[in-house]
């Protein structure tokens, strides 16, 4: 969570600062600030709750000057969203400023031992612990800052990246991280620090990631010296980025959730592009080539995932079980890593995220590497702390996804997951080469079809506002829609703050029935597959007690048009790919609901995009 950016060179830090914040502002976004040194070597730390453009407004008559700075876009763990709780943090004396991203856990036993010492507390965070902390373990050694910044680290359990800067110092700042992302922009002449990349492509493509416990000293005009924190120095590859910046603009649309889902036709054929052979009768994908034997040997398949990724695991569940003829187990990350699981040598462990810096997730294939399984990774961030902790992987490939609710890295992580279980039961023999080819070739009719349900938008917009002061929405699928199903729920509850539940469509008569009334809207997925005449009974059952039924159905459905209230229509597909178009629906009509209530689509209440804390 949060965003981090620093700046040292020839130019004002400030405009770069302050761009860098708005473009990982959907990190983390409940207050902002910025610390900057100027030319008399001041050290100068302002702060506003909400957003980058309060803190903007609140610099408005403030010395802003300055070649050196970092800045900070916060989501709150130890302490409300205020002033006092944003980040830089000030050390007692005023000289030291830091940002933090992650948790100090240790931080109540440090900030006993320090108030005992006489330090005081301006805010209810664990990151000005760390940074009383750092200052005391200074003048306790009477060392430099970088040199204090490595003791004061050993002693701190947690999760950090943090950035420092010091009055009289206008030539360094200090970065170091520990299971938080945190990556160095190398320009000519000027060096960048961002939580990610984004802020940092606009000047130079050359980066450098931090490794855990790994601390960076930046110095103006001298090339950064990396060390570990128990003081080894470290030669890291520069590498190129390969995103660009009109992948981080709007371009044209009104948010960049609306923007994402546009583009799924798009980011769909990248992921498969190189992956599909020309003729279309044949899968790669270059992460299975050198480590097929542990798919074909293994006795289980673990999927690990949070959140949309949980979602796109489902699938890959129903994907693996069907083709490969494996077990497969769908864990969430966040379980997993704390219930001493079974985890066997010839277990397959597939770790699905995003960002690739999902905190959960790193912990989880922690153990499961321990216990010796293959741990592969389905990530979109190049680069991320997940591929580069796992024993081989998959890149989604849709391109840089800041909408913090997810659309087009879910269907790229389930294209993955499709193509992987293609290629696995190919080389396990386990589908035959009939089926095998009629899916690759219905794989790349999907854009095509994503196309046509995008054509629809106006049509699910008008839906939209019979629904948008619904109160509650069931959302019911079967089969390869049921995840679907809470997949659509979550779109909803995210950005809309409507609350909406998930069900497999037959689980309704155990329990959840007993909600439907005439006021409950009912989003029945009811695409034609082998259960489909179980999905329209279930569908009656709904009508029978006058829930109000939005039905997703297949083109030219006559049968269950007449059943339901209002339907939205898809092409027909492959029921296994039927998930990549039934969702295309339920991502638009929770963002056109979002819209009419006026929520903050890119950037919902309490969410982050990237989840690095536990
Ligand atoms: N734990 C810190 C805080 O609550 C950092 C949160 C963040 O990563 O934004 O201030």
């Amino acid at each position: 969570m949060c965003g981090i950016v620093g700046y040292i060179g020839f130019r004002e830090a400030y405009p770069i600062l302050i761009k860098g914040l708005r473009r990982l502002e959907y990190r983390g976004y409940d207050s902002a600030g910025i610390a900057l040194i100027d030319n008399n070597e001041e050290l100068s730390v302002y702060k506003a709750k909400g957003r980058v453009s309060d803190l903007e407004e609140s610099v408005k008559d403030k010395d802003i000057n300055g070649t050196i700075g970092i800045a900070h876009t916060r989501w709150a763990t130890h302490g409300e969203p205020s002033n006092a709780n944003a980040h830089p943090h000030y050390s007692q004396s005023e000289t030291i400023a830091l940002i933090h991203n992650g948790i100090i856990e240790n931080h109540a036993v440090l900030k006993t031992q320090l108030e005992e010492k006489g330090y005081k507390f301006q805010s209810s965070t664990d990151t000005e612990v760390l940074v009383q902390f750092i200052e005391y373990i200074k003048s306790l050694n009477n060392c430099d800052l970088f040199s204090a910044v490595q003791i004061a680290l050993k002693q701190v359990v947690g999760a950090y990246a943090i950035a420092i800067i010091e009055k009289g110092n206008p030539d360094q700042i200090i970065a170091a991280r520990k299971s938080s992302p945190l990556v160095i922009g190398i320009g000519e002449g000027e060096f960048f620090l961002g939580s990610d990349a984004s802020p940092i492509i606009e000047y130079t493509n050359r980066v450098i990631y931090l490794n855990d416990e790994e601390i960076a000293l930046i110095k103006r005009n001298e090339e950064p010296k990396i060390f570990t924190i128990s003081n080894v120095e470290i030669t890291h590859e520069i590498k190129e980025l390969e995103m660009n910046l009109s992948e981080l603009e709007r371009g044209g649309f009104p948010h960049y959730m609306l923007k994402e889902i546009f583009e799924q036709p798009e980011t769909l054929k990248n992921c498969m592009s190189g992956r599909i052979n020309v003729e279309g009768t044949h899968i790669t994908l270059s992460g299975i080539i050198d480590f097929k034997e542990k798919f074909i040997n293994a006795r289980r398949i673990i999927i690990i995932a949070c959140g949309t990724s949980w979602h796109a695991g489902l699938i890959g569940e129903y994907l693996f079980e069907e083709f490969c003829r494996v077990p497969v187990e769908v864990e969430y990350a966040s379980e997993f890593r704390y219930r001493n699981p079974v985890i066997y040598k010839d277990d397959v462990v597939i770790a699905i995220s995003q960002s690739g810096e999902t905190a959960d997730s790193l912990a989880a294939i922690e153990s499961a590497r321990k216990a010796g399984a293959f741990v592969y990774g389905v990530c979109n961030v190049i680069g991320s702390s997940i591929p580069r902790n796992t024993d081989s992987g998959s890149y989604t490939h849709c391109g840089h996804e800041i909408g913090v609710a997810s659309t087009k890295a879910f269907t790229a992580q389930v294209t993955v997951l499709t193509m992987m279980a293609l290629a696995i039961a190919k080389e396990k023999g386990t589908v035959n080469n009939e089926r095998y080819l009629s899916i690759i070739k219905e794989l790349q009719n999907i854009p095509a079809k994503i196309k046509t349900i995008l054509s629809h938008n106006d049509k699910i917009k008008e839906l939209s506002l019979i629904f948008t002061y619904a109160q509650n929405f069931i959302y019911l699928g079967r089969g390869y829609s049921y995840p679907i199903a809470l997949e659509g729920a979550l779109k909803l509850k995210e950005i809309s703050y409507i609350h909406a539940e998930g069900y497999p469509s037959a689980e309704m008569k155990h329990g959840p029935i007993a909600l439907i009334d005439n006021e409950m809207p009912v989003v029945a997925i009811a695409t034609n597959n082998t259960i489909y005449e179980k999905v329209v009974s279930n569908v009656q059952e709904i009508k029978a007690r006058k829930g109000r039924i939005i039905a997703i159905i297949n083109e030219g459905d006559e049968g269950i048009k007449e059943l339901a209230d209002h339907y939205i229509e898809v092409p027909s597909t492959l029921e296994c790919l039927d998930p990549l178009l039934s969702c295309i629906p339920l991502q638009l009509l929770a963002y056109h609901i979002a819209v009419n209530k006026n929520r903050d689509v890119d950037m919902p209440r309490n969410l982050a995009k990237s989840v690095t804390v536990e």
